[in-house]
């Protein structure tokens, strides 16, 4: 007899980016899916939420783009990165998929993407936590025992577990899967949410060992963002978080801070002390893992989001039986991710002059292009039901 309680083809554990994109694509291709998240639907995570195209291409792709723009999200029709003040716009270069850039809340964009999922026919449990993982005598990871939140466990079989559980990854410790490859780079940040700035896009402001961003996003404000070598992130924001924000949005443009000054901050400031990036074995007998999980780089690049939505198309693929298995979606992660890592690594360690970091945003410019160019590749190549 089974000791499973339930079978499922796949169990994924993190209901975010990251995992609620590959419950839509497995769940829409016909597979029995449970996904299982410790945290409430609908609530906030760490992240500033800025999509590039990559990203805004595959919420269109999957029909959940228009639901985000319904709930208010602002359309991003132009980027200015400012240079000590010097700044240079660029206009958002419309597709075949879509005209602007956009940047929900997590409360909004993890919703949609977990609601889409859910209609796709995948099973969504939320305050829901994996336990434990179960190996057969062979190592292979055959299912797992969640708790769920109300002083009971359950023990389901899997066909894969897919770990989607972010940076301190359960399923990777689990399964024991290691870091073969760290940067060394790590920024810090402060973010807030403010009412009252006038919406010119995105803007991404450069200082000497500064940086500052402003996202417009739902409910008619701005995540102003405030970002420094992560070394320095104890020293600037020590007693007086505010302060110490305030003071990077100075040194980055006084026309900025007066702007933020003159806001309202609508919830409490948010802080990020900084982790280096790392790439981390991602598959395993009965086991994967996709997002952060998997692949972590500096949030400097704002890229994380756009990677996790490219990586879960390419693990649903892989599991759909797209040549080279699970061993080939870790190498061509991989490979499509090297150059951003690298950028995102020199950006990161704050150890350049305002011309070196022009010559480094051409150089993630360029990047970015070939990326969203194998995005739009990837997809036209679909294998799975649409
Ligand atoms: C300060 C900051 C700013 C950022 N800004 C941007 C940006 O502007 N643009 C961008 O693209 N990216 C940005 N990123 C990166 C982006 O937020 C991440 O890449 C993205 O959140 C990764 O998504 P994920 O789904 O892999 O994991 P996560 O968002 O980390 O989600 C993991 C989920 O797993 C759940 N979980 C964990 N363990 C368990 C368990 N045992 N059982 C059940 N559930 C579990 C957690 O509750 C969580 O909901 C930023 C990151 C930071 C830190």
């Amino acid at each position: 007899m089974s000791v499973f309680e339930k079978r499922y083809d796949a169990v994924i554990v993190g209901g975010r980016v990251a995992g609620a994109s590959t419950a839509l694509m497995l769940a829409r291709a016909g597979c029995k899916v449970l996904l299982v998240d410790r945290q409430l639907y609908g609530s906030d995570r760490l992240s500033t939420h800025a999509l590039m195209r990559g990203a805004v291409s595959m919420l269109a792709e999957w029909g959940v783009l228009p639901a985000l723009m319904a709930e208010g999200t602002p359309a991003v029709r132009q980027t200015s990165f400012i240079y000590e003040g010097d700044r240079t716009t660029f206009d958002i270069q419309p597709d075949s998929r879509t005209d602007c850039l956009v940047a929900p809340r997590r409360t909004v964009l993890d919703r949609h993407l977990v609601d889409a999922a859910r209609r796709a026919g995948a099973e969504i449990r939320h305050a829901t936590m994996l336990q434990d993982l179960v190996f057969d005598r062979s190592g292979r990871v055959i299912g797992c025992v969640i708790d769920n939140g109300d002083g009971t466990r359950q023990t389901v079989g899997a066909g894969i577990v897919i770990g989607a559980d972010g940076r301190q990854s359960s399923v990777a410790r689990l399964a024991g899967a290691r870091i073969y490859r760290e940067g060394k780079a790590a920024s810090g940040a402060v973010y807030g949410y403010f009412e009252g700035l006038p919406d010119n896009g995105f803007e991404w402001y450069f200082a000497d060992g500064f940086t500052a961003g402003a996202i417009p996003t739902n409910h008619g404000q701005h995540c102003i963002l405030a970002t420094l070598p992560a070394h320095r992130f104890a020293e600037v924001f020590r007693g007086d978080i505010r302060a110490g924000f305030e003071r990077i949005c100075a040194a980055n443009s006084p026309a900025l801070a007066e702007a933020v000054a003159g806001a309202r901050l609508c919830e409490r400031l948010k802080g990020f002390g900084g982790q280096p990036g790392y790439f981390r074995q991602s598959f395993g007998k009965g086991w994967a893992l996709v997002g952060d999980a998997g692949y972590f780089k500096d949030p400097a690049t704002a890229h994380g989001i756009t990677d996790a939505f490219r990586d879960a198309f390419l693990l649903a693929q892989a599991i759909g039986g797209a040549p080279g298995g699970l061993a080939g979606y870790q190498t061509l992660r991989d490979e499509l991710s090297n150059d951003l890592f690298e950028i995102t690594e020199e950006i990161a360690a704050f150890n350049w002059d305002m011309a070196d970091l022009q010559t480094l945003h051409l150089r993630l410019s360029k990047a970015m292009r070939a990326e969203s160019e194998a995005i739009d590749s990837l997809l036209g190549v679909s294998r799975l039901a649409a």
